[in-house]
Order: structure tokens, then sequence, then C-alpha cells
């Protein structure tokens, strides 16, 4: 029996070890797929901001291509003033998630400057950029860990108690409390799998935790259960007060109290205003508008 207890044992020890690094080797892909694409600058400085004060984000003439054959964004302009929320619409493919990644940093832009309080984001450091900027996606990955890492993700040296915090005021903490394991129950594609709203509640607690003055929402296209999408709009609400928020809307009754709506077609701004003055031109919004009230 011992004989056979030893090599099934070390068997063991070794696919815990290849799993482990597996789990990394994942992360370490996805960082490097997007590293790849740019480097500081030699003379980057990091991005400073006062009080962690919500900062103004600005666009100024972008042009933008992944690949030079097929432009994507042509001369985008706008701003989002510190603290306010501007919101961007319109249909499939025409550009919005674009503007978040470009905003990230993933990509640098061919045209044009994106600037964060007056710096252009080329001459900061990705990692002080990256640091006050806090990304809700459509499609939240999680990591083969536990579930209190795939909160703490971000700020690793938050505390159990605040990672707790983060996931009551997201509303996942009790569900998480059902879980096997509760805090430590393993999730992502080898462990317990998520609805799209659990995953979009932990990358909310995520970005709670991280608390940074920058926010991107990229509203998911899936739909989830009309209850449900309203709780987490509420709870994005929550989280956006008092930062800058880039909202990627699909949904039109979740940003009509924006400070400024973006009416984007094939990589350009057809329409921006207000949900009243988008209402009263009476054009390509105001005609999306009707179609989604009578759908609902
Ligand atoms: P959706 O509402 O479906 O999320 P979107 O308006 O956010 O769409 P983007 O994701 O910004 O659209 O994509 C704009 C265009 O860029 C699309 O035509 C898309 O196919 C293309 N695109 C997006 N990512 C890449 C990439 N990594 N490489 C090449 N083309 C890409």
């Amino acid at each position: 029996m011992i004989q056979l207890y030893i090599p099934l044992n070390f068997l063991g020890v070794i696919y815990r070890e290849i799993k482990q690094s597996l789990t990394d080797l994942d992360k370490m892909f996805t960082l490097m797929a997007r590293e790849r694409e740019v480097a500081d600058a030699a003379d980057a400085r990091p991005l400073l901001i006062k009080d962690q004060q919500a900062p103004a984000v600005r666009f100024d003439h972008v042009q933008f291509a992944y690949d030079p054959a097929r432009p994507i964004l042509h001369d985008v302009s706008f701003e989002i003033p510190g603290g306010q929320t501007v919101a961007v619409v319109g249909p499939s493919g025409s550009g919005k998630s674009t503007l978040a990644r470009l905003l990230y940093r993933f990509y640098d832009v061919q045209g044009g400057r994106i600037t964060v309080n007056g710096h252009d984001v080329r001459s900061l450091t990705q990692d002080s950029l990256r640091r006050h900027i806090g990304i809700v996606p459509q499609d939240t990955v999680l990591f083969n860990d536990t579930v209190a890492y795939n909160i703490a993700y971000g700020r690793p040296d938050a505390t159990r108690e605040q990672v707790e915090q983060a996931a009551k005021a997201a509303h996942i903490h009790d569900f998480i409390l059902a879980t096997p394991g509760g805090y430590d129950t393993m999730v992502g594609e080898r462990g317990l799998k998520l609805s799209g709203g659990e995953k979009q509640r932990v990358a909310i607690a995520r970005t709670l935790l991280k608390n940074p003055p920058i926010l991107v929402f990229d509203e998911a296209t899936s739909a989830l259960d009309s209850a449900n999408e309203r709780a987490i709009q509420a709870e994005l609400a929550a989280v956006g007060q008092g930062k800058t928020v880039l909202v990627i809307a699909h949904r039109l009754s979740t940003i009509v109290h924006a400070h400024e709506i973006l009416v984007m077609e094939q990589g350009r701004i057809i329409e921006r205003g207000t949900h009243p003055q988008l209402l009263a031109a009476n054009g390509r919004y105001a005609q999306m508008w009707r179609l989604q009230q009578h759908e609902a």
C-alpha cells in the first residue's frame, strides 16, 4: 500500500504545482498580450492625483485603427469633467469599447491625444495610469482562485474584512456565504461557475475595493433579468458617485441622467447632448429611445 501511496502522493503534488503554474500562465499570457502593445516612454512620469480627486478626462481628435487598413475611430473629441459621467451609445461595432481600451492604454492612439488632468496618457507610466482607473467590463474574467482573491485582485494588500465590506456593498456577500467554502470557494473556469450577474457583482466589489477616481462601466450586452439589472444599475450609480465615469451603454434607460451622451456610428460621434436635448433633436438617439421603449 505504502508503495502505491508514495507515487500517488507525489503525483498529487506535481498536479497541484502544474495547476498553479497554469493558472499563473493564464494570467501571464493575458497580461503579456496587452503589455506588448504599448511601452512606457523613457521619461514617463507617474500620474499624481491629489486626494484621489476625480480628474478631467479628454479625448482630443482621436484617430485609431487596430489594423491600418481598417480605421475604427475618426476624429473623436469629448471631455468628461472631473466627477461627471459621459455615456456612449451606438450600434455594435461602432467603437464604444475601443474608447475604454485606449483610455486604459491597451493601445496607443494614432492621431490626436487622450489626456488625464491635461497629461497625455503616453507621457505617464502605465502602472500609475491603470491604478487610477477601474473597469467593470461586460464579461468579467475570473481567475482560477478563491472568490476572496478575485475580489482583492487590484489591491492584494486588502484585509479579509475590507474584502467582505466591498462584497456587501456589491450585494454578493450573502451569495458567497452560501457557497460551500464561503470566501475560500474556488471560482473561474475550473471552479464554481458564476452567472453573468454574479460575475459583474464580483467586478463591482473589486472596483469598490480598488476605489479609483476614474471608472469605466461597460454594460453587459447579454440581458440580465430586469430586477437584477436594476439592482446592478443602482450599485453602479452608487460606486460612481463623485468619480469621473465613462459608461458604455446598451440600454438607454440606464443613462438618462448622464451629464452628456455621445451617439457613435462607425467610429464617429454623430450626436451629443443630454437625454432631453437628444430627444428634442429628434435624431438617431430619439429613434433608438423610441425603439427601446417599444421593446420594453
Ligand atoms: P459592442 O457594442 O458590440 O461591444 P463596440 O461599439 O464596443 O461594440 P468595439 O469593440 O469598440 O465596438 O469594436 C469596434 C470595431 O473594432 C469592431 O468592428 C471590431 O470588430 C473591431 N475590433 C475590436 N477589437 C479588435 C481587435 N483586437 N483587433 C481588430 N479589430 C478589433
